[in-house]
């Protein structure tokens, strides 16, 4: 479906703005790989730019690649921005430059949903999904495209249902250069963690895309070449089980059809282990990734936190049987807790150790409006948004020694000789469960040859030469080497390159402690 009915013509900049550095986009990694530039195709823009009228010609711009520049703005009747809390600061950058040309700019997606007030500069704020709001704004748009004498918030109450939405636009952004391609089946999540802003935003009843609109996705992202990880952005791929259930054969049959090319990640809760029906679809799937939010090992402060459904198989067992069908766990992890005591990082550095995951976002706890936590601290006058803090939450244990626990958790887990050790049991014990794929004509093609022999020359020429941590590097790049996993070997050297380098900066006090942090270190660098 897309707007229809519209005979003015505009031309409409989508601009998404550049990350704030965070751990989470492995920016790290990229001087490793053959081009990468930017972490995944952003979801609602492209969306957006599908769900115009037709005849409205659409440029695409994510900043992580190149800035927008003068001659898209001048080219531009209006412009559209979108981005989470992390990127408030550089949208607001766009809107600024935006306006420098006189151009109308509106602002859609999560954080202007959350909180329409960080955007008081904006013209238009579309607050919501795609829906009646979004009409609203094409049809005011259609019928004048200058700059409203005030700010307009259109605010969505009717929303378009996700059967209804076109494919997104992929074919606007250069997929290539994307670490992850991106796709998205529901939205929402039935559960009510206290920190989280999902179930408030997006609903408790998870809302669907049809399978073959899934199929159609991932045929649009392979003919736009993506041949690497797809990534499942919903909030919790598991939130409708009958749903998983009904989509797995149709991805296993599109596996099948072409060629095992790409390999599938998503997020769920941890009680996916207990489904053994949906984790040996998922293998079938080529499903290789899988995020749980853990939060902590202490189950205390998940029954605390109304998270008491990562408990329903005991943490280690769950991670392990998930592992056991192939698929690595990578964990969110979240300190400064109420529940939080002085042994809290010793504990969750053994369980860092007994886990084995290799890949563990440890964030601070921070409040993000429209949650429960954000509420409850609001009534206990424990907000706190002063510059120069790494979270807008008065902990209670003191906030130096919180901080001092983060950083040194972010060591010592990614000392190099202990993430390595990790990746090494993961090719023992999790990816000698995946399922063997036969190999498909594509990856054997020169293209995909040279791209890895490239990826190879920067790896072993920046870690293997020029690397502090040389001598763990190639204990773990021999053992891979000898067994013929060029594939694993590339994936876990390029990632461990990130996670080393971005916890050496972040223990050193150069990087957020919370990857929503509204600190913004970066904020004041403009795109260009
Ligand atoms: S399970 Fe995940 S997505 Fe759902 S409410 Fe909890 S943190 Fe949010």
């Amino acid at each position: 479906m897309r707007a229809e009915g519209i005979g003015t013509v505009r031309r409409i900049l989508c601009v998404f703005p550049r990350y704030t550095s965070s751990f989470g986009t492995f920016e790290y990694a990229y001087p490793l790989t053959d081009g990468v530039q930017a972490f995944m195709p952003p979801q609602g823009l492209l969306l957006i730019a599908a769900y115009l009228p037709e005849n409205w010609p659409v440029r695409f711009i994510d900043e992580n690649i190149r800035p927008a520049t003068k001659e898209d703005f001048e080219w531009a009747e209006a412009v559209f921005v979108s981005g989470m809390h992390i990127q408030r600061q550089q949208m607001n950058d766009i809107c600024r430059r935006a306006h420098a040309f006189d151009l109308t700019v509106a602002i859609g997606g999560p954080s202007v949903s959350a909180c329409p007030d960080y955007y008081p500069s904006f013209d238009y704020l579309h607050v919501g999904e795609l829906g009646d709001a979004t009409n609203e704004l094409i049809a005011r748009l259609a019928s004048d495209p200058s700059r409203p004498a005030q700010q307009v918030v259109l605010k969505t109450n009717d929303r378009i249902a996700m059967s209804d939405f076109p494919i997104p636009r992929y074919e606007l952004a250069d997929v290539k250069k994307y670490l992850l391609g991106s796709i998205q089946y529901s939205s929402g999540c039935p559960y009510q963690c206290e920190f989280c802003d999902i179930p408030g935003l997006y609903g408790r009843n998870p809302r669907l895309k049809t399978p073959q609109q899934i199929v159609a996705e991932l045929d649009k992202l392979r003919e736009c070449g993506m041949t690497d990880t797809i990534y499942f952005v919903d909030d919790n791929f598991i939130g409708n089980r009958k749903a998983t259930l009904d989509l797995l054969p149709h991805l296993i049959e599109w596996q099948k059809r072409t060629g095992y090319v790409v390999r599938l990640a998503c997020e769920a809760t941890l009680n996916i282990a207990k489904r053994p029906e949906i984790l040996e679809k998922m293998r079938d799937a080529r499903f290789v990734t899988v995020f749980c939010g853990i939060e902590t090992p202490d189950p205390d402060a998940l029954h605390a936190m109304h998270k008491d459904h990562n408990m329903m198989v005991p943490i280690l067992e769950g991670i392990q049987t998930i592992n056991s069908y192939g698929m690595e766990v990578v964990s969110g992890i979240i300190m400064g807790l109420d529940t939080d005591k002085p042994g809290t990082a010793d504990a969750l550095l053994k369980f860092v150790d007994e886990s084995q995951i290799p890949l563990l976002t440890i964030n601070l706890l921070q409040a993000l409006p429209k949650t429960p936590l954000w509420d409850r601290l609001e009534r206990e006058g424990r907000l706190n948004d002063d510059d120069g803090r790494d979270s807008n939450v008065e902990f209670l244990m003191p906030y130096d020694e919180v901080i001092s626990s983060w950083k040194r958790c972010m060591e010592i887990a990614y000392e190099p000789a202990k993430l390595f050790a990790r990746y090494q049991y993961q090719c023992d014990y999790t990816y000698a469960n995946r399922i063997k794929v036969p190999v498909a004509p594509e990856m054997k093609s020169w293209r995909n040859i040279r791209r890895a022999l490239i990826m190879l020359r920067n790896i072993f020429w920046q870690v293997g030469v020029l690397g502090d941590y040389r001598r763990v590097f190639w204990k773990f790049a021999i053992g891979r080497l000898r067994r013929g996993d060029i594939e694993g070997f590339i994936g876990s050297a390029t990632i461990a390159h990130h996670l080393i380098k971005f916890a050496r900066a972040a223990s050193g006090g150069q990087q957020n402690a919370s990857n929503y942090s509204i600190r913004l270190r970066e904020a004041s660098v403009p795109a260009e």
